[in-house]
């Protein structure tokens, strides 16, 4: 079943996106070579509860962390740990906040000092994807236009999609209906009404779209070892057409400095 939500509710909703913004943002100001994953998530952590929100990973189905830190072959559901990152890695910054009751999951993909031109590619084709997905997330479309537009640009580049994790409605839960594929056709899937508000993160492979999950039953990585992108953001659709609640504000303040 398909919550659709309130006004109020996305305004709420909205609230608890500019945390996890504004975290993203503090997480693009420390972020290079050197730092250690774990340094970065007792930031996000502390930067959540500082401005009264919950992490919303933290706990979920035993998820050890508040944020999930997926570096180059890890593509999404990385536990960030003591490892460093270094110079050329690209990494999938997931971070989810709770405020009011309400849940925002949002992710960025940042490039470690400097990154080989492909994978740099790789990151940006990823980003655009999303925004052409979002312009297909409005009344009267399907979640299939949504899947198929990211899909067809993707796959141009000769990039695969993974098929085993999907964007999803979001709200008082942080996983909720429908699922958002990031592969599929035109015109399928459930009907797109005022109110829906669903994160859409295409999780994009360099190479093939196989997965392997390690031994700790979280981290997600390519089956043949090449790099993956993951960007997420967080769309309600309204009356007076489709808003995104997330943003990169912050990070892209931090990044074009
Ligand atoms: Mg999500
Ligand atoms: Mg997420």
């Amino acid at each position: 079943m398909i919550h659709l939500k309130t006004e109020r509710e996305i305004e709420v909703l909205k609230e608890s996106s500019l945390i996890v913004g504004k975290t993203l943002g503090e997480i693009a100001k420390v972020i290079r070579p050197g730092v250690r994953c774990k340094t970065l998530d007792t930031l996000a952590e502390t930067f959540i509860r500082d401005n009264g929100a919950i992490p919303s990973f933290k706990n979920y189905n035993g998820f050890p962390s508040t944020l999930c830190i997926s570096v180059n072959d890890v593509i999404v559901h990385g536990i960030p740990g003591q490892n460093e990152l270094h110079d050329g890695d690209i990494v999938s910054i997931d971070c989810g906040a709770k405020k009011n009751g309400f849940h925002a999951d949002y992710a960025y993909t940042f490039c470690v000092g400097e990154v080989a031109e492909e994978i740099r590619n790789l990151c940006d084709r990823t980003k655009q994807s999303l925004y052409l997905g979002i312009e297909q997330a409005v009344v009267g479309n399907r979640i299939g236009d949504i899947s198929h537009a990211i899909q067809t640009y993707v796959e141009s580049f000769g990039y695969s999609v993974v098929r085993e994790m999907v964007g999803h409605g979001v709200g008082r839960n942080l996983h909720e209906s429908p699922e958002v594929p990031n592969y599929g056709q035109k015109g399928s899937g459930p009907k797109i009404k005022k109110g829906l508000v669903i994160c859409i993160e295409p999780m994009i492979n360099l190479g093939v779209r196989n997965i392997r999950i390690d031994k700790d039953g979280w981290t997600t990585r390519t089956a043949d070892g090449l790099p993956s992108a993951h960007y997420e953001h967080m769309v309600a659709v309204r009356d007076n057409g489709t808003e995104i609640l997330s943003t990169y504000q912050f990070v892209e303040e931090v990044l074009n400095k």
